[in-house]
């Protein structure tokens, strides 16, 4: 049970499980000198009334509390008929909620109750845990309380070799925690506030502070250990590319990036970097001038897409500026035929074919180089850490590999969840972008939004117009989508207007057709569900409409409006929406219509969702701890973060005497051994 419902399986988790707050049960406030300012409330009183009021939706139960100083009411909304049979009126009870205040009466909605002894709590000055549980296992008699009671039983066997410390005994002391010991006692039952604010300091710094180590120590051992390539030189395809083909001036960021990836290649260790750069900061020509590197030192790269579409643009636009240059550059997607896959295959294998752009076909087995040197992934959320340890395979030194990403992450919380990898940004726009203009318009307001895509296409522009996927069904998806595609053809009749559309649902070809026709300008209008999300790159489009925006998270948007202001004319993005959204709806548009900022969107995002949404990128346990919040406790996470390295800038395999008890505890975590199991 514990295990299935709370993660429990042992003896440490149960330690681990954590109260979700304390009650001092010696604090009752007396109920006439309750004032607005309080917020979590606990009183004692009798229950002078309990009884059912209002109809249908407005159905509750209203109880009064009553002290020798005033009435507190309390009210349920739901599980009317179960509190109506447990609470006995004329009986004391002790309640603890939310304080809230209904025509100026004190009220608290669905206090916690039980009955009260006014001895329990005299003399017994102790903060009572309180700890998560959930409704399951509630009606099994595990509730909360059940798992305190564990808790303490446990507490009061172990001793303190049961939890030895894990932290460098030098750090413990500058800092100023209680040993490990200590501090897990005093998160579950402490003397006091202040015991239990040094317990959970503590605790917040050693899971930060372990994550962190753990991520430099992958580091710093591939930094050390790992073979790789040197690209020693900078060959003539770089120079000749850099001086005759390269049709913009790099922005400083990008040559700054440059810099730290040949840094990075030119060592003999193998390059694990991740790019991020918001949408439009152009990190293509990063990675082409990289595989140009590559080239020059005699190795084969590959670029992968995560879709067909985003492969087949990268690869025309790289072949373009290619062009002339002795150099082969080939794609190979799932929709690559035999015929060709039996020229491309020989031909990668015997290293005639210096570029590939692929999809994760790059990854199937037949698929082989001569020498893989560089291996770029963009948009890389869409890719597993398995796909990625599958493209290493592919040479006998595993080739360096440039992670890119439009996904914004906060730079605090990338250093984190990236520990592991080496980090670049490029947070500098191309010159000469006119910063996109957002605006919210209701559906009603529809007519008004075509008008105005028609005036953009009379000045020559482009607009996309993005359904969600938002149904559980495909198929109501799709109905969905058609119903549009049908709406915006009544208003951009053929053939004076021609309109692409493109879903999960077609053939790689059909969606490639679609494509090609918008990128040449033969349409004007793309209809689309959010395939088009990531990446595609057409530069005269200069209107996205996003059809019931209220259903797109934020990072999705901000991805989404990407598609425009790619060009030198000014562009719009309008959000539409139905008329009611929610409010974290209303918030997402709020901030969408007030910054460009992809890295100022990403923290609001992580805000309204939370660490463990980013995007998938990873695992979102790799991100949620049991305590520490990355938001919240910045500060400790850079103190966690800073200490951490100067841990491991001195000492990089731990070897110290000093951090021993640190390696040992790391040792038993792989394979958490030793402790029983409870369920
Ligand atoms: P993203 O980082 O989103 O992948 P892209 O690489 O697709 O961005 O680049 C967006 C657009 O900006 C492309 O049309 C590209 O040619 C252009 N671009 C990239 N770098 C520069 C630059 N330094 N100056 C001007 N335009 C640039
Ligand atoms: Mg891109």
């Amino acid at each position: 049970m514990l295990k299935k419902e709370l993660e429990i399986f042992n003896f440490q988790d149960l330690l681990e499980h954590f109260p979700l707050r304390h009650i001092d049960r010696t604090r009752l406030t007396p109920i006439g000198s309750i004032t607005p300012a309080i917020d979590f409330l606990q009183a004692a009183g009798r229950l002078v009334s309990l009884e059912v009021m209002g109809e249908k939706a407005g159905k509750r139960l209203v109880g009064q509390l009553r002290d020798n100083t005033g009435t507190l009411e309390l009210v349920w909304f739901q599980g009317i008929s179960w509190v109506q049979k447990n609470l006995v009126l004329g009986s004391v009870y002790l309640v603890y909620g939310r304080l809230g205040f209904f025509l100026g009466l004190p009220q608290i909605n669905h206090p916690e109750i039980e009955a009260f002894t006014p001895d329990k709590a005299e003399g017994k000055n102790f903060l009572e845990p309180v700890y998560p549980a959930t409704e399951k296992l509630k009606t099994r008699g595990l509730g909360g309380r059940q798992i305190g009671k564990l808790t303490q039983q446990l507490i009061a066997m172990i001793k303190e070799r049961d939890l030895p410390e894990n932290l460098p005994g030098k750090l413990v002391s500058q800092f100023g925690f209680p040993s490990r010991y200590e501090a897990i006692r005093n998160m579950h039952f402490p003397a006091d506030a202040d015991t239990f604010e040094k317990a959970t300091n503590r605790i917040k710094f050693e899971e930060l502070f372990i994550a962190q180590i753990r991520m430099g120590l992958i580091k710093s051992q591939r930094h050390r250990y790992s073979q790789g390539n040197i690209f020693s030189q900078v060959g003539d395809l770089f120079n000749r590319f850099y001086k005759d083909h390269l049709p913009f001036e790099l922005t400083g960021a990008q040559k700054r990036v440059l810099r730290e990836i040949r840094n990075d290649t030119g060592h003999g260790r193998q390059m694990n970097r991740l790019l991020q750069g918001d949408v439009g900061s152009g990190k293509t020509i990063v990675a082409l001038l990289c595989m140009l590197l590559a080239a020059d030192n005699g190795f084969q790269s590959v670029l992968m897409a995560p879709t067909e579409i985003l492969a087949n643009q990268h690869y025309t636009g790289l072949k373009k500026l290619l062009e002339g240059m002795p150099v082969r550059i080939e794609i190979l997607t799932g929709s690559t035929k035999k015929s060709a896959r039996n020229i491309l295959f020989p031909a990668l294998e015997n290293g005639e074919v210096h570029f590939l752009i692929s999809t994760h076909a790059v990854l199937e087995d037949p698929v082989k180089f001569k020498n893989l040197g560089l291996a770029v992934v963009d948009e890389q959320h869409r890719f597993g850490v398995a796909q990625r340890a599958r493209l290493w395979k592919k040479a006998a030194i595993p080739p360096h590999v440039l992670v890119m990403t439009a996904t914004p992450i906060p730079r605090t919380l990338a250093m984190t969840a990236y520990g592991d990898l080496d980090y670049s940004v490029i947070d500098e726009l191309p010159p000469g972008r006119k910063p996109i203009k957002t605006v919210h318009r209701f559906e009603h307001a529809r007519a008004k939004v075509m008008d105005f895509i028609k005036e953009e296409i009379t000045k020559g522009r482009q607009a996309y117009i993005i359904f969600p996927l938002i149904e559980e069904s495909e198929k109501l998806d799709y109905e969905n989508l058609m119903r549009g595609y049908e709406n915006v053809k009544a208003f951009f009749p053929e053939p004076k207007y021609w309109i692409s559309m493109v879903h999960g649902r077609q053939t790689a070809l059909v969606k490639e057709t679609n494509m090609q026709r918008f990128v040449k300008g033969d349409t004007q209008i793309m209809v689309s569900t959010t395939v088009i999300e990531v990446g595609v790159n057409v530069p005269n489009a200069s209107v996205m409409v996003i059809e019931s925006s209220e259903k797109f998270g934020l990072s999705q948007l901000h991805q989404l409006r990407g598609r425009v202001g790619r060009g030198a004319d000014q562009s719009f993005c309008i959000l539409l929406t139905g008329v009611k959204p929610t409010i974290n709806s209303k918030e997402r548009i709020k901030i969408m219509c007030s910054t460009n900022d992809g890295f100022k969107i990403a923290e609001k995002d992580l805000e309204l969702r939370g660490p463990g949404d980013i995007s998938g990128t990873r695992q979102s346990g790799e991100l949620n701890f049991k305590l520490a919040n990355l938001l919240a406790d910045k500060q400790i996470m850079q103190a966690a973060r800073e200490t951490a390295q100067s841990i491991l800038d001195a000492d990089p395999d731990l070897n110290s005497p000093d951090n021993l008890q640190l390696k040992t505890f790391l040792q038993s975590q792989k394979g958490k051994t030793g402790w029983s199991r409870i369920s």
